[in-house]
């Protein structure tokens, strides 16, 4: 179906993937909340908790690593995306830092599969057209350039999700 191997899009539960890393839409104080950050806390267990308290936070825009703990991903890469004002606060070059961020930190740590929640369009409320959009792009972007990660997994929480990053994959 996708002509660019190296991008895969999947549909489901994020903290049931078994990949060298996957990324929390996670909240600047790193320390669990809900949505998919609180799947993968739960998923993960007490343990990633205690070394995210160890990393005191993480500003908007950038990203952090643990372990995976209890999850079958071997690492959880935690970024914070930015809440949606509207479009008037750069908000779509905050979540583009958000993807170049995550994705170097994958580099430096060798990391050869990625996957990736629809940072911020959750409760953050980025809208998710706009949001896959640059998903796809800086992921794109980045991989052309770079050997590691080899592969990006986009996951998508629903059917709307799945056919927004369908359509911008099938291209
Ligand atoms: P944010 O605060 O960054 O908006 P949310 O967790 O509220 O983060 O939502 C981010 C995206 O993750 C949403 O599109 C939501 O549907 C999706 N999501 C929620 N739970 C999961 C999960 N277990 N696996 C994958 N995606 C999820």
């Amino acid at each position: 179906m996708m002509k660019n191997k190296r991008v895969e899009l999947v549909k489901g539960d994020i903290t049931s993937l078994e990949v060298d890393a996957i990324v929390n839409a996670a909240n600047s104080s790193l320390l669990g909340g809900g949505g998919v950050d609180g799947a993968i806390h739960k998923a993960a267990g007490p343990e990633l908790y205690k070394e995210c308290e160890g990393l005191k936070g993480c500003a908007t825009g950038e990203a952090k690593i643990t372990r995976g703990y209890g999850l079958k991903a071997k690492h959880v890469i935690h970024t914070v995306g930015p809440v949606w004002y509207g479009g008037y606060r750069d908000e779509h070059v905050t979540l583009a830092s958000c993807y170049q961020a995550s994705l170097s930190i994958a580099k430096k740590n060798k990391i050869k599969t990625i996957a990736f929640p629809g940072i911020s369009t959750g409760v953050y409320g980025f809208p998710k057209d706009l949001a896959a959009l640059i998903a796809v792009n800086e992921s794109n972007r980045f991989l052309k350039k770079n050997a590691y990660p080899e592969k990006v997994i986009f996951v998508a929480y629903d059917d709307e999700s799945y056919e927004t990053y369908r359509k911008l994959l099938d291209q």
